[in-house]
């Protein structure tokens, strides 16, 4: 759904009131044309596997062997050599445990008693588990024959020498740790941490810790973004929150820009007489992106100041983290370097209640899923304000609705997606 707009259009038209705006961009095209501005970090170090955790990999990682390295039993029983008409006794000739590395061999008729994980005797046809075995002095008896490889775990069964077994741009999860540590690699190179520079904005804004007079908020923002941006690919450089002072703002931002290679700020980017982001914006950087046709959130500017990438979020609590979630968190995960990002995925639940929509917007209602018997059904949360933070903590998830969406009723099916964080 690509809507042909021209930047000019999304960078000055100030409407943010109707439904509708035809300057806005729809989401999914933003989402599109964000992405094209963004390029992986190219800086990389050498990390410890252990450390490593929320990291992303840098250079494609090969396996110098085979895992297993050798072909052992996935059993506790007997490793037997036997051909095809022979007797179904074995006579037992040792044992191997896990970790034993003594070379059996038997011949036909002989047996190994042998542990899961004990290196296959050589010679051995199969393995029998010790249930199905029955046991007389110094003999084995089973009932029939198994068939040749049961119960033997191949040699480079999993992991073959040679084998690039993690690539460029994979975000590494305790299933990748584990999995480099089980080919004996001790160190990797990942890409550097993304240095996230944040602050907000606002006269009315105060830090938490001082008295709150009438007019005043206390600036949740920069704790929920602090919050959002915590992660092991993300160094964050806090600079704390800057008056509705254009200079200020000014000084902020190229401070920032040297500092970092995101810089993400929260209030400001709307049309109020107080509201300079995009403005300065336009006079220390480039501005690309302004007006998203999304509900809550339609403010939202994006766009360069030297070699960083901007974000504006807007003001409102829910609103500059609903955009957080949705666009910037993407992007972020694309400029650490990760390859193959999906969003967390969308499926359907039954809404339990109306929810009155006008064609016009993409709307993320905070909402509250639950599994009953055999149904998932959503609730959105009480109150829908987009100052109201109060819905983002009771919410697990966003009922997604399309722009051209109208009322749902109550039974109808929505799509739904987790809220998920940075990692
Ligand atoms: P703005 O986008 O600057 O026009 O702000 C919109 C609304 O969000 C106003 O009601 C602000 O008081 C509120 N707001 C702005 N910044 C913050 C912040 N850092 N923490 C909490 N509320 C904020
Ligand atoms: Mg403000």
């Amino acid at each position: 759904m690509t809507k042909n707009i021209s930047l000019t259009d999304l960078a000055t038209d100030p409407g943010c009131l109707s439904d509708y705006d035809p300057n806005a961009m729809d989401f999914y095209s933003a989402q599109d044309w964000i992405a094209q501005f963004l390029a992986p970090l190219k800086q990389n170090e050498t990390l410890p596997i252990e450390d490593a955790l929320g990291r992303v990999i840098a250079k494609d990682i090969q396996s110098f062997s085979d895992v297993p390295n050798y072909d052992n039993s996935a059993m506790d029983g007997y490793a037997i050599c036997f051909s095809k008409n022979s007797s179904t006794t074995f006579e037992v000739v040792g044992s191997a445990f896990a970790g034993s590395l003594e070379d059996f061999q038997i011949e036909p008729g002989e047996a190994l008693e042998i542990m899961t994980g004990g290196k296959i005797p050589r010679g051995a046809s199969a393995v029998v588990p010790i249930e199905l075995i029955d046991i007389d002095g110094s003999s084995i008896h089973i009932k029939t024959l198994p068939k040749i490889d049961a119960n033997i775990r191949k040699m480079g069964e999993d992991i073959s020498k040679g084998q690039v077994i993690l690539k460029s741009g994979k975000f590494i999860r305790p299933a990748e740790i584990g999995l480099l540590a089980s080919l004996g690699i001790a160190k990797i190179e990942v890409f550097k941490k993304l240095r996230v520079a944040y602050f907000s904005t606002g006269d009315e804004v105060v830090k938490v810790g001082n008295i709150l007079k009438k007019g005043q908020v206390y600036d949740s923002n920069h704790y929920t973004i602090g919050a959002m941006l915590q992660a092991p690919s993300i160094e964050k450089i806090d600079l704390h929150n800057i008056p509705d002072d254009k200079k200020l703002i000014r000084k902020a931002l190229l401070l920032a820009s040297q500092k970092a290679d995101v810089i993400i700020t929260s209030g400001g980017v709307s049309v109020g007489k107080a509201d300079f982001m995009k403005e300065v914006l336009s006079e220390i950087g480039k501005i690309l992106f302004w007006k998203l046709a999304i509900k809550p959130g339609r403010p939202l500017a994006y766009g360069t100041i030297n070699e960083a990438h901007y974000f504006g979020l807007p003001g409102n609590p829910v609103s500059a983290m609903v955009t957080f979630y949705q666009m910037v968190q993407p992007a972020i995960r694309l400029l650490m370097g990760e390859q193959g990002y999906t969003p967390p995925p969308k499926f359907k639940a039954k809404c339990t209640t109306t929810i009155t929509k006008k064609p016009g917007r993409m709307e993320f209602q905070r909402a509250i899923l639950t599994h009953d018997q055999d149904n998932l059904t959503v609730t959105p949360t009480r109150s829908q304000g987009s100052g109201i933070l109060s819905s983002m903590s009771e919410a697990n998830c966003f009922i997604i609705l399309e722009m051209q969406h109208k009322t749902v009723e109550p039974g109808d099916l929505v799509d739904v997606q987790y809220m998920e964080g940075i990692v």
